[in-house]
């Protein structure tokens, strides 16, 4: 449009990208999965590990894909072991598999 200068948004969500679907949405409404400095990779329930982080939606066919062709493990960098995919998962299953939408607000 024609405004030049709008002012800056006072919240800008930090987007990210599904590995396995492509789409762009904000962290809070992904998985994250990290790799530690230690090199181990863990799923990061509270968004604040620090390390190389690679996310998913929460949902199983955006798991598959990013599990299935190594998406995952090219974004970490690293092999990504099965306890770590059954913990994403469950992660998965928690997050959006049972109740549909959000029903605590
Ligand atoms: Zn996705």
């Amino acid at each position: 449009m024609t405004k030049a200068s709008r002012p800056r948004r006072p919240k800008r969500q930090p987007l990210r990208t599904c590995l396995g679907c492509g789409a762009k949405r904000p962290k809070k409404e992904l998985i994250r999965v990290v790799r530690v400095p230690s090199g181990t990779v863990r799923v990061d329930a509270s968004g604040r590990l620090a390390g190389r982080g690679a996310y998913v939606c929460p949902s199983e066919e955006c798991l598959r894909g990013a599990a299935k062709g190594r998406k995952l493990e090219r974004a970490l960098e690293v092999p990504v072991p099965d306890d770590v995919l059954d913990e994403l998962s469950r992660a998965v299953a928690a997050a959006g598999g049972a109740g549909g939408d959000g029903s605590t607000r």
